[in-house]
């Protein structure tokens, strides 16, 4: 059955390229979507990288669900399985871990491990030893506890998208790239369409803003909820024979450290990103947005990254660090998604507040989106708009520090 609903999905990212697919998939004829970038994945999208943890552990059973249902897609969905590694996750803390990163380790582990998929999938990991025995590899220091979960791995991320856009056009999705979203047009409350820079116009019966962290550039009441952050990235330059000794090493990730990746096959890149409670830019007044130049990285995230090389793989912790850069997303102070429809407008839904957690979502996402946009509303409580004061947050699976770019220093702003 076909369903001619004029949709607008305005950012072409994870949550867009996967709304795009499920309504394609169901039929939609009418489906176009915008992005400032001229390609896809944009360089503004935060998927668009070289590799993401697919995991299902969480502090929260319920994203557990959600992420072992996307699991289950990347192991079996064509589309996505050729991009699914399945290495198994190495989570652990270090001795100086904060009390809090061995709680939420804990937590997360808590929601799998009485799971039924995880039987048998689990090894807990008391010694270097232990360490040695999932990734023979590491021949740090690893001092940690911590256990190992064969059921996870991560995702080649910028493939998956790049191909989750190719199935969306040949589905007939229509892509209009390269002109970026200034506004939203308005007939009294209802959401008529889009303007882009170049001055065209888009209409629309329902329009999706999937524009990740600068959501709130185009949709200014979701600030108070939605504050975009960034975490940094680096990778090391591997030659073929020191990458060949890498493969198929876990996702590993010491909670107050950071985390790193199997090597690219292609490229030879091992791909990192230090922990920390984000990086905010509020250059603009009281709205952090991601700003234009996002190619550089903090020093202290620098020093992060090499402290978690030089207890894992201590060869290569004073190596040049290559395609430095921060990638944005939109946080919310309780790590929900929201995706319901602006209050009291009518015609646009956001689906946003990706906190950080959203690429692994990618096989799933849209079917969400698209229950929003068929139902008229969010039955789901924790994904609606929330009417949210300021004040300090502290998110408890966050370690670390908060810092705002406008702080030349890169001072603390904010201690967790
Ligand atoms: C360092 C880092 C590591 C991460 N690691 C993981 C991980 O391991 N696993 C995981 O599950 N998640 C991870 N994430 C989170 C994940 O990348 C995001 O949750 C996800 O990509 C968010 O999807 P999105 O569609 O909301 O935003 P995006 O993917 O950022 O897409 C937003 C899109 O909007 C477009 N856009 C922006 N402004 C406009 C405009 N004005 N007009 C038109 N288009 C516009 C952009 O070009 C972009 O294509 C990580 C994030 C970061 C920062």
């Amino acid at each position: 059955m076909t369903n001619s609903k004029r949709v607008l999905i305005v950012g072409g990212g994870t949550f867009g390229l996967s709304t795009a697919y499920h309504l394609a998939k169901s039929g939609y004829t009418n489906v176009t979507v915008l992005d400032k970038g001229a390609y896809l994945p944009s360089d503004a999208s935060a998927g668009n990288d070289l590799n993401k943890i697919i995991r299902a552990e969480y502090e929260d059973p319920f994203y557990a669900e959600l992420a072992l249902d996307a699991i289950q897609q990347w192991q079996r969905n064509p589309l996505f399985a050729p991009y699914y590694h399945q290495v198994g996750y190495l989570l652990a803390t270090s001795p100086a871990a904060p009390e809090k990163a061995k709680k939420s380790l804990a937590k997360a582990l808590s929601s799998i491990s009485r799971h039924p998929a995880w039987a048998g999938q689990i090894t807990p990991l008391e010694t270097r030893e232990d360490i040695r025995a999932v990734a023979p590899a590491f021949d740090g220091p690893m001092k940690w506890r911590g256990y190992f979960n064969r059921l996870a791995g991560y995702a080649h991320a910028a493939d998956a998208l790049r191909a989750t856009y190719a199935v969306c056009c040949e589905l007939g999705i229509e892509f209009r790239l390269g002109d970026a979203v200034k506004s939203l047009t308005w007939d009294g409350d209802r959401c008529v369409g889009a303007s882009t820079a170049s001055g065209r116009f888009y209409g629309a019966d329902v329009v999706v803003v999937t524009m990740g962290g600068a959501a709130a550039s185009l949709i200014p009441s979701l600030a108070p909820q939605v504050t975009a952050k960034a975490w940094s990235v680096a990778h090391v330059q591997l030659t073929p024979a020191e990458a060949a000794k890498l493969r198929g090493i876990p996702v590993t990730y010491a909670r107050d450290l950071g985390f790193f990746f199997e090597p690219d096959p292609r490229t030879n890149l091992l791909k990192m990103c230090p922990s920390g409670a984000g990086i905010t830019n509020y250059e603009g007044g009281n709205v952090s947005l991601p700003p234009a130049d996002s190619s550089y990285i903090p020093a202290h995230d620098e020093a992060a990254m090499r402290a978690l090389l030089r207890e894992t793989l201590p060869a290569l912790a004073d190596r040049p660090l290559v395609n430095q850069h921060m990638c944005w997303v939109a946080d919310t102070r309780d790590s929900e998604y929201i995706i319901d429809f602006v209050p009291g407008k009518k015609g646009v839904i956001v689906a946003t507040g990706d906190s950080g957690h959203g690429y692994k979502m990618l096989p799933v996402a849209g079917r969400w989106i698209k229950k929003v946009i068929e139902e008229g509303a969010q039955a789901e409580a924790r994904w609606r708009w929330k009417e949210v004061s300021g004040g300090p947050e502290d998110i408890s699976w966050r370690v670390g520090n908060l810092y705002d770019l406008k702080e030349e220093s890169k001072k603390i702003v904010s201690k967790l």
